[in-house]
This record gives C-alpha cells, structure tokens and sequence, in this order.
C-alpha cells in the first residue's frame, strides 16, 4: 500500500486530474466524505488530504510515502530528509512583498507580516534590510490596512485579493508551483511502486504542456 498525502484546496483540486491520468482516483467523494485516509478505486493507494503545511511533516516522518505541496511549503519546512523527483507545474503562483498601493516601506527597521517567517528572515536579510517579522496564520492583506505591518509576503496568483484590499504587490521573491516529495526509506522499499507512479505524473506534466 502507498500512501500519498496531499494538500487541501487548491493544489487539491489541481493534483486529481494528474492522479486520474496516473490512474488514481479516490473511491469516495472528496468533497462529501469527512473520511480522513480514503483509498484509491485501485485498492493500492491510500490518499490522506491535509493543510499544506503538514504535508513535509507527514512524508519526512514516513506517515505518507509520497506528498502534494507548494514549493513555499516545502522552503519554508526546509529539510533535507525529502527527495523532490518531479515539478507538477500546478498552483503556479509567485511570493511576493506586496505593501499598500502607493505607500512608501519606511526608513530602517520594517515591520513585515507573513506565514513564512523562515522564507521572509532570508529574503530580507540577503537584502541587508532589518525586519522585525510578525507571523500570522492567515489573511496577511489584512496587516497593513490595520497597521501590524509594513508590508506582507504572501502568495500572489491573479492579484484580485490585493487590489480588492488597496495594495500592490513589490518585489518577486520565488516562483511556486506545486511538487512531487518522497520519504526517502519509502523510496528504497517500495521503489518500483513509486518509481511507476513518478513516470505516470510526469507524463501526465508533460501532456499539459
Ligand atoms: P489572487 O487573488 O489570485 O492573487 O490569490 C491570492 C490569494 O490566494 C492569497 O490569499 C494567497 O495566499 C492565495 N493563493 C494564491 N495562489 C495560491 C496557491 N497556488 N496555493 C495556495 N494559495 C494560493
């Protein structure tokens, strides 16, 4: 049995079709089941669907042989205990600064309020701008509009969220879009299934183009 754990939302809704192709598809409705492990119509997979951020954990740990995420995530966990075969090229976004439309960063020390404390940290301190990082858990657009912060990082796709909150994003920080992980014990026990199941994917990646 392979166990694959996958990111809720968005990179979700992007990973079935790709899984479909590679023949996978889950046996219940993902969106009516609050099954948490649901298996595959094939009976060889179990799909986990979790938040994005648990995704590097459950796969480094081995609880899942395989994982969905974004590159963010994936920076952001930065470990070392991850193979990252293959480039799904969905949830394409890019991080970004973003800060209120017109609204000069001040001098010195800045306030910057993002998810990515880890990301952020060396983003600016490449710069060789002092930051003071405020985390937050969700809604970053919010932070500048009430004062938290200087600025954000956050993720940019359409740029609809920050010009529907008075902003604009600044500078690129990377280009994101989603990756295939693998725990690297699985990897070596069950390497023909996994070794099938990458070859599948990347024809599937290769298709879209
Ligand atoms: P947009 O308004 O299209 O620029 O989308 C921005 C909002 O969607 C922000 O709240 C982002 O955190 C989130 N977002 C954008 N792209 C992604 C993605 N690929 N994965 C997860 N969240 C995203």
């Amino acid at each position: 049995m392979l166990t694959i754990a996958i990111s809720k939302g968005r990179i979700l809704k992007d990973t079935l079709p790709l899984l479909a192709e590679a023949g996978i598809e889950p046996s219940e409705d993902l969106s009516v089941t609050r099954k948490l492990i649901i298996p595959s119509i094939c009976g060889e997979v179990n799909l986990v669907i979790i938040r994005a951020t648990d995704v590097p954990t459950f796969v480094e740990y081995g609880a899942a042989d395989v994982g969905i995420t974004g590159k963010d995530t994936l920076v952001e966990h930065n470990s070392d205990n991850l193979y990252e075969p293959l480039d799904l090229e969905i949830a394409k976004c890019r991080l970004m600064t973003a800060v209120v439309t017109g609204r000069e960063l001040p001098v010195g020390k800045i306030r910057v309020a993002s998810k990515y404390v880890s990301l952020t940290e060396q983003y600016f301190a490449k710069k060789g701008q002092q930051v003071e990082i405020i985390k937050l858990y969700g809604s970053m657009e919010l932070a500048p509009l009430v004062g938290l912060a200087d600025c954000i990082v956050d993720l940019v796709d359409t740029g609809n969220t920050l010009k529907a909150n008075g902003m604009e994003p600044l500078d690129l920080i990377m280009n994101i879009s989603s990756r295939l992980v693998i725990n690297k014990a699985s990897m070596k026990m069950k390497h023909q299934q996994i070794k099938a199941l990458t070859e599948k994917l990347k024809i599937a990646v290769d298709n879209r183009r």
